[in-house]
């Protein structure tokens, strides 16, 4: 069930729904999603599903953080920025595709298992942080992407101040439960604005949580 044919067999689907890029199946096909999921659940890590990973949150779709990320690396990024670690598996995607990734999540037991696995998987390129993302880590930026998993009502205004020219933020923005997938690219003259899906995340909440 946790075999490398399970997960060739999710990376076929994926390209069949349109992801195309070679190294995100690559990323998807090199990265162990069962481990990122609780053992009652791991049967089912290379469904295409969304799956619960406790806290009230999830660990997203496959198609979406495929096509997530597939959208941030319309061209090759160095830094990337992620809101919202959960499960660390969209950090392990994005630690295949680029130098180094900086990823804050608000949950700390949360935090505390991601950074766990990717120890285990020996992705020493993403760094990690309790915090609250909603204004991103300017101490870090400026980024060449940033992907916030986690919805917004508006994009924080820090967010974009954190994305350099020519980089792209992926964004989940709405209240409802469904929400328009956001991309931003930064010009040198601004800002332009694209929504490329429908989506459904986890709001994206302020504050800190310790258990
Ligand atoms: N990327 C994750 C799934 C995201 S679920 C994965 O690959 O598993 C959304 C996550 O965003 C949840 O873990 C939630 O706790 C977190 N989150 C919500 N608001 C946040 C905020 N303001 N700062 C950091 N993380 C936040």
């Amino acid at each position: 069930m946790t075999s490398q044919r399970t997960r060739d067999r999710l990376v076929a689907r994926l390209s069949d729904q349109g992801i195309t890029q070679p190294a995100v199946l690559d990323a998807v096909a090199s990265t162990p999603r069962h481990i990122f999921i609780d053992e009652a659940l791991a049967h089912r890590a290379y469904e295409d599903t969304a799956l619960p990973i406790g806290h009230g949150q999830t660990i997203s779709q496959p198609f979406i953080v495929a096509l997530m990320t597939a959208t941030l690396f319309n061209v090759p990024r160095d830094r990337v920025l992620e809101l919202g670690t959960g499960s660390g598996y969209q950090a392990a995607i994005l630690a295949a595709l680029c130098q180094r990734v900086f990823t804050i999540e608000r949950i700390e037991p949360l935090i505390e298992r991601a950074r766990t696995r990717l120890q285990a998987l020996n992705l020493n390129n993403v760094i990690m942080k309790l915090g609250d993302g909603y204004r991103g880590w300017p101490e870090q930026g400026p980024f060449a992407g940033i992907l916030v998993t986690a919805a917004p009502r508006v994009v924080p205004e820090e967010l974009f101040q954190q994305l350099e020219v020519g980089g792209r933020m992926v964004v989940p923005v709405g209240a409802d439960e469904v929400q328009e997938l956001r991309v931003i690219d930064r010009t040198p003259d601004g800002y332009d604005e694209q929504v490329v899906e429908h989506v459904r995340f986890v709001p994206l909440l302020k504050g800190v949580r310790t258990s």
